[in-house]
């Protein structure tokens, strides 16, 4: 029996979406427009009423949160080595100077404690991360943050649909950035938005997304700061809501494989294999990935490719970021963040996406089991 290749992550584009981008396209306005206002308007209703702004990346998002922040050469920036590299990448590209703390090796997050410890006079702020979906201690976080006079530019790239004991990620808080990328949660093929504090950061943020251009009357403008080119498409904006309108379905739907895994893992399968399961968190997290740490006894690549034979796709997030060349340049080496370095080397994630079903879940937990025995 030959069996289809299982990925472990796959857009679930609705006939609706797909539709609505039709749309877009035969209106004559296919670049910012009324769409991108619809998704900004729909995102901000959603989280409370806050000012949101849509980008083309939830990089550029994170960037741009930095300059509202106003960090630049001289500062520092805490952040985790567990994390797309794009989250260090955003700071180095202000001039500010990225500060790693290690993570916690149960929730795989930034430890708080070190976060603490790592701040020094020119610390500036925090950008958390929150792997797979999983908060940190978002009330102990904003302690940190308020006692050291931080400001905080939350990486919640993985976190739409999360939440801290009942409030949404994003309903609260600082700057607090998103990603609409094809394997998030919620896709707008690329794109991203952020969270603001109030209507002045949101207007400085469209100055950095446009060239800086603020206009008025019929052919008034002028630019004052240095901005770039960092708008959504309405074509990715029509995506964008065409997802966004199952947000509930998609987070519970992965809650229940999430915890489906769990059950077809079963209660030994850490003392029986060796591997670490992650938090099995079914309050805040919206299970954007499930992850597992595995035993030092197999290599991650070995895994992959006795996975890949099984027709199971695999994933890692991610490599260690201070041990990335363009890090070690500037001074990072291994044995600074031993917990980072060993998850960093033998983390794995099992496919999780929308699409799926219990019979996907039992079928990769079965390649598993058999490739860790
Ligand atoms: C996806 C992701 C990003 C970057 O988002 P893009 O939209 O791909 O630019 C940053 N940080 C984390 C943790 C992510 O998962």
């Amino acid at each position: 029996m030959t069996q289809t290749f299982l990925p472990f992550s796959r857009p679930t584009i609705d006939e609706a979406t797909i539709a609505a981008v039709g749309d877009v396209l035969r209106s004559g306005w296919i670049t910012s427009g009324p769409k991108v206002q619809a998704f900004e308007k729909a995102l901000s209703d959603y989280f409370g009423g806050r000012p949101v702004r849509t980008f083309n990346s939830g990089t550029c998002t994170m960037e741009i949160g930095l300059r509202v922040a106003g960090i630049g050469a001289g500062d520092e920036v805490i952040t985790t080595p567990i994390s797309w590299v794009a989250t260090a990448n955003v700071i180095l590209e202000t001039g500010a100077t990225p500060v790693f703390a290690d993570i916690d090796p149960v929730t795989r997050n930034i430890d708080l404690d070190k976060l603490e410890a790592a701040i020094t006079p020119r610390t500036r702020a925090i950008i958390p991360v929150y792997l797979a979906g999983l908060p940190v201690d978002m009330d102990r976080l904003y302690d940190i943050a308020r006692r050291h006079g931080l400001r905080v530019i939350e990486d919640a790239a993985q976190a739409l649909g999360s939440s801290w004991h009942g409030k949404r990620i994003g309903a609260f808080g600082d700057l607090v950035s998103f990603s609409f990328q094809a394997n998030k949660n919620i896709t707008s093929s690329e794109g991203g938005c952020m969270v603001f504090n109030n209507e002045e950061e949101a207007r400085l943020a469209e100055k950095y997304r446009l060239q800086g251009v603020t206009r008025s009357g019929f052919d008034g403008l002028d630019v004052d700061v240095l901005g770039g080119k960092f708008n959504m498409t309405d074509v990715a904006a029509a995506i964008g809501l065409g997802q966004f309108a199952h947000i509930e379905a998609v987070t519970e739907k992965r809650r229940m494989l999430a915890k489906h895994y769990f059950v077809s893992l079963g209660k030994t399968f850490e003392a029986q294999y060796g591997a670490q399961l992650p938090v099995a968190d079914f309050e805040n997290s919206n299970w954007h990935m499930f992850q597992l740490v595995l035993p030092d006894r197999i290599t991650r690549a070995s895994f992959m490719e006795q996975m890949k034979a099984l027709q199971i796709g695999i994933g890692y997030h991610y490599p260690a970021i201070h041990l990335l060349s363009l890090y070690r340049e500037r001074g990072f080496t291994e044995g600074m963040f031993p917990i980072a370095e060993q998850v960093g080397r033998q983390i794995v994630s099992l496919p999780m996406f929308n699409a799926m079903n219990k019979d996907d879940v039992e079928r990769a937990v079965s390649a598993v089991k058999s490739v860790l025995q």
